[in-house]
């Protein structure tokens, strides 16, 4: 069977044909690539094709796929029971490590995907603050829980509806929105309500609308009104977290939030996720606090072993030279599009860039929309022939891994140099 062979099936017993939406190509007019093997920054599909990958699982493979350490760690692992329902060595472990790498953190609870660490996040803001309103990034993504899933109503950015059918009206109620980067209209928020308002959560760099940097002063001023007003600041680092850095976006800003959620990187590709801050807040976890919060495969020796191999690794692991050849391959990216006169701007960070066929720079969730989709629907579908495995939405970063060469970003700039618009 071929992909499409597949995905014919799968969408008769798997809802749209995923466990995922955006894995379904919808929004680049093009069907899923049904996957048979990944290796280093490549991955096989079912009809034998290779792609020079640059999903990577959405983010967690910065080392590549299948790393034969982070393989040999899992395989070891699971020749021993792969959960246990009971404490077991590694979650100590890479707690340590974690705690390790961001002062911030000094108390880290495991959870199973980064939906699970945001939703327990806020709870413990909310409980600790006894507070209920929080406040999160119009175009951040938080995970798929209902109080993160709220659109902007209209009007006022403080106006909050349901983003999704199933998720009733009074859930989001206290879910405020505020336009990422937009430091004034936070500050309006918290002028008017700071007294009510458990937290902010935010993507210290959003990398779920594109990839959109954090204008200067604006995650200092996030931390100052968070201060004022008694609030909570929550980084969700699930995707900057080690990656941003190793120490995550708030070693690279030099801001420390009270809590921080993780996921992708720290379970080394497989489902882990994490939350933790300082210990005044954490001790408030059950049992040793109040606040409920449990998971049947949480800390579960497999993920460990995969968590652990990965930041082993990426201890010593040279991150600016990373993000270097990153820049580098980035700017002639964008010099090769822009030859063919269609609009590019293309923002990087750390590993991450993202091509948006816009005319003027990308800052918030706005600029976002004013991106050409239909320039990148041609874009992708034409890289994708050519061996090019791209994120398939105009909204989504590209991640680079440390298993990238130098001729995997030539074969990509030579297949950019092909694509007609
Ligand atoms: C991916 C992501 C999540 C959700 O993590 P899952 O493991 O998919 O539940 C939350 N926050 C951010 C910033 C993410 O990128």
């Amino acid at each position: 069977m071929n992909s499409h062979d597949y995905f014919a099936k799968a969408q008769t017993i798997i809802p749209g044909g995923v466990n995922s939406p955006v894995r379904a190509c919808h929004n680049v007019d093009s069907e899923p690539l049904f996957i048979a093997s990944g290796k280093g920054a490549h991955i096989t599909d079912v009809e034998g094709r290779e792609y020079i990958d640059f999903i990577l699982s959405w983010g967690p493979m910065l080392l590549g796929h299948s790393h034969p350490e982070v393989t040999l760690a899992i395989q070891q692992a699971a020749a021993k029971g792969t959960s246990y329902g009971a404490p077991c060595p590694a979650e100590v472990t890479l707690a340590e490590m974690v705690i390790a790498a961001l002062p911030s953190v000094e108390m880290v609870r495991m959870v199973n995907s980064g939906t699970e660490a945001t939703m327990s996040a806020l709870r413990l803001a909310r409980a600790v603050t006894k507070r209920n309103k929080f406040v999160k990034g119009v175009g951040c993504y938080h995970g798929h829980a209902d109080p993160f899933l709220a659109a902007a109503g209209s009007g006022l950015a403080t106006f909050s509806i349901p983003g999704t059918p199933g998720v009733p009206d009074a859930v989001v109620a206290d879910t405020l929105l505020a336009p990422y980067n937009d430091l004034a209209a936070m500050q309006a928020l918290f002028a008017a309500q700071g007294e009510e308002i458990a937290a902010i959560i935010v993507e210290p760099v959003a990398a779920n609308m594109g990839l959109v940097l954090p204008k200067a002063g604006y995650l200092q001023g996030l931390r100052d009104l968070c201060d004022q007003y008694g609030a909570l600041l929550i980084f969700d680092e699930v995707i900057t977290g080690f990656r941003a850095a190793y120490g995550g976006a708030q070693a690279r800003f030099g801001i420390s939030p009270d809590l921080t959620t993780f996921g992708k990187i720290i379970g080394g590709g497989l489902p882990v996720g994490a939350f933790g801050g300082k210990q005044q807040y954490m001790r408030r976890i059950a049992p040793q606090g109040d606040v409920y919060q449990a998971g049947t495969l949480s800390g579960n020796p497999l993920a460990m072993a995969a968590g652990i191999a990965t930041l082993s690794i990426l201890q010593t692991s040279d991150y600016a030279a990373l993000e270097g050849r990153v820049a580098a391959f980035a700017a002639e990216l964008a010099a090769v599009l822009r030859a063919k006169q269609v609009p590019v701007q293309m923002p990087t960070l750390a590993s991450m860039f993202c091509p948006y066929f816009s005319e003027e720079p990308v800052t918030c969730f706005a600029d976002v929309h004013k991106a050409d989709a239909a320039l990148f629907t041609t874009f992708y579908k034409q890289m994708r022939q050519q061996g090019i495995f791209l994120a398939p939405s105009a909204f989504e970063t590209g991640m680079v891994s440390f298993a990238h060469t130098e001729e995997d970003f030539t074969r990509t700039l030579e297949a950019a140099q092909q694509v007609r618009f």
